[in-house]
């Protein structure tokens, strides 16, 4: 079990840098997650850790122990990809066996390991097979085993799930959290993907562009994004991004949407917020909708636009004035597209940003 400390680590390639002065902690024996999209850096990060790259600048430390020069073999890490490559001549055993053989390790050790490692992933039944007659999963399960067999300190997994059907990858990812759990051992999981971050991470890496943008545990991540692309990128069906303005008027607050107003007593106060172009975050769930046209005071007048059935709830986009915005609506709500509805917005779940900066200002 290692501890991962990366210090202003960066990486270019001519003059395009993929990795932008990173410095995060990796806690022994978690599993973090680097979250972003396609070309944002994290498998470059990954590569750095493994040694398969060199560093233009920074440190990686293992524990206390500086792995900027370390080669691949000597870091003790295993890496699992989305391509999974197993030797189709050998059966699962010897696939597994593979590394092991590599080691010179004896007979008697290997033959133990490879049961072990194969009843971790639970594969015990498909030792003597060939790669031809098992299925996709079992291949990733495989390759799993091929890693947990070595014993490594540092497992780094690169998008491991993304070429499962949707089914498998829910499968696999409850199994994933359960072995991270039962190996103890740290981890890092790179993804693109939110839902897969959010459900088998304890803590997440959310980059942008070869930058951290923010480094926290899930459930911080959803509620106190600090950044309008956290906000963004975390959650489905996403946040709402709406631009506004904090207007003060008569001891109130509100916020002028242009259209329509909501008012936002929780802000009311903050001078300087006063002059600073805001950008709204609202997330679809804390939208309420009610078919009709609606007195109380604060409700929004919108329209529906479409409607799309998710199975357990419906996601609505509604016009309220020119601007659009999706809201998660209980299945029971009888919604057709032109339907005249009001939405309430309860002002305590908003969250604001600063249109310049980008970060959250509450
Ligand atoms: P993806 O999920 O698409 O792999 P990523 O976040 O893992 O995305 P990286 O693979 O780390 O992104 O790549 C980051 C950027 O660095 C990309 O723009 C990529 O084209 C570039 N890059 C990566 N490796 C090299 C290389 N060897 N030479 C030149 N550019 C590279």
């Amino acid at each position: 079990m290692v501890k991962v400390v990366i210090k202003n680590l960066s990486k270019s390639f001519g003059k395009f840098v993929a990795v932008d002065d990173l410095s995060l902690e990796v806690e022994q024996g978690k599993m973090t997650a680097f979250l972003g999209p396609s070309g944002c850096g994290k498998t470059t990060t990954l590569r750095l850790l493994a040694g398969l790259e060199a560093p233009s600048g920074g440190e990686i430390y293992f524990d206390d122990t500086l792995v900027n020069e370390l080669p691949t073999e000597k870091r003790d890490v295993a890496m699992v990809f989305q391509f999974y490559a197993i030797y189709p001549d050998m059966s699962v055993y010897e696939n597994i066996a593979f590394p092991l053989r590599m080691q010179k390790t004896p007979k008697e050790e290997v033959e133990k390991r490879v049961k072990e490692a194969a009843e971790k992933v639970r594969i015990s039944h498909i030792l003597g097979a060939k790669e031809m007659t098992i299925t996709i999963g079992e291949k990733q399960r495989v390759a799993l085993a091929r890693a947990v067999v070595r014993n490594p300190k540092l497992y780094l997994f690169d998008e491991p799930l993304t070429n499962l059907d949707a089914r498998l990858r829910g499968i696999m990812r409850t199994e994933l959290r359960k072995l991270h759990l039962d190996l103890g051992q740290t981890s890092i999981y790179v993804t693109h993907d939110q839902l897969e971050a959010m459900t088998m991470a304890d803590k997440i890496a959310v980059m942008n562009e070869g930058k951290l943008i923010q480094y926290d545990v899930p459930d911080v991540l959803f509620n106190k994004p600090r950044t309008i692309f956290t906000a963004g990128f975390i959650g489905t069906p996403p946040m709402n991004l709406l631009d506004c303005s904090l207007v003060e008027k008569n001891g109130g607050s509100y916020l002028d949407f242009g259209e329509f107003k909501i008012d936002s007593p929780e802000v009311s106060g903050k001078a300087d917020l006063l002059t600073t172009e805001l950008v709204a975050g609202i997330r679809p769930s804390d939208i309420e909708v009610e078919m009709g046209d609606s007195k109380a005071k604060g409700d929004l007048s919108a329209e529906a636009y479409s409607i799309e059935d998710l199975g357990d709830m419906q996601l609505v986009e509604l016009k309220i004035g020119s601007a659009v915005v999706q809201a998660l609506v209980p299945l029971d709500k009888s919604i057709s597209p032109g339907d005249k509805l009001h939405a309430h917005v309860n002002s305590a779940k908003l969250h604001l940003f600063s249109r310049a900066t980008g970060e959250a200002v509450q």
